[in-house]
């Protein structure tokens, strides 16, 4: 029987917060230079974990994530995209058969009707072909700058911005990158410290740091390369159990490398 400890939470750790109050930009990149090469070690080959094979997979992925999570969409769609594989396809589909096939991801109705709608326009406007700009794809029913960003990133490596999701909040705020809680804000601050060129790689990075081991309750710091640098003041130092961790998994199979 696993002998359970308490969990060690450690104030006071040796990396104080970078400054108190505002955060100067040039100290906000001087701290990202340090923490790319360190994000680079957990996930050197980091991606978006919406399962998909093209760009509409994944707009149809992103749309079913909302209010989910990315493993029940995972499961949802192969039947999905076997029965609508174009947006044609999804444009024509009955409604009530669509409902029932994405039923399990929440919100299905609402979701149901910005597929169709979203696929509506792809065929009217854009010839049943993804678009590849920013503009372009915020004209799409369901699809706001959070997903944009991710599909112009994972489908094309377009780096348009930053994806903001509830892991970039959390990791930004931990980091100091950002006190804000307004997403388009947040991702105005970020685009002004990170460098352009890693955009992509900074917002799936984080994502999977927040899945997986900064999470929101009782980050992984035992296992964090980033614990070097990272000024967050409440750092876990310690499993839950005494005894080795098996070997965990992301949904898609990227390893997740920690810190020995
Ligand atoms: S897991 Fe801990 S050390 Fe790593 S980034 Fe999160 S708070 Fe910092």
């Amino acid at each position: 029987m696993n002998k359970v400890v308490t969990l060690t939470k450690v104030r006071n750790p040796p990396n104080p917060p970078l400054k108190k109050g505002r955060v100067r930009g040039d100290l906000k990149s001087a701290f990202v230079q340090k923490l790319l090469p360190l994000l680079r070690k957990h996930w050197p080959h980091p991606k978006c974990e919406v399962n998909h094979e093209n760009p509409l997979q994944l707009m149809v992925g992103v749309i079913l994530s909302a209010q989910s999570t990315d493993k029940t969409v995972n499961e949802l769609t192969p039947a999905l995209f076997k029965k609508y594989p174009t947006a044609k396809a999804f444009a024509e589909a009955d409604p009530l058969e669509l409902e029932k096939m994405i039923y399990r991801a929440g919100f299905f109705r609402t979701k149901a009707r910005s597929v169709m709608a979203a696929c509506r326009m792809l065929v009217d406007k854009f010839g049943g072909v993804m678009p590849k700009t920013m503009e372009e794809l915020l004209e799409l029913p369901g699809i706001g700058r959070k997903s944009a960003n991710v599909i112009l990133g994972a489908s094309y490596g377009i780096a348009s911005g930053i994806v903001v999701d509830t892991h970039m909040i959390r990791l930004s705020n931990r980091f100091q990158l950002s006190r804000l809680d307004d997403p388009v804000k947040i991702e105005q601050e970020l685009c002004k410290v990170v460098p352009k060129k890693d955009w992509v790689f900074f917002s799936q990075s984080m994502v999977l740091h927040g899945r997986y081991i900064c999470q929101a309750k009782n980050p992984r710091c035992w296992e964090c390369h980033l614990i070097k640098i990272c000024p967050y003041t409440d750092k876990v130092l310690s499993p839950r159990v005494d005894e080795k961790a098996p070997p965990r998994e992301t949904i898609t199979g990227i390893p997740i490398r920690v810190r020995e």
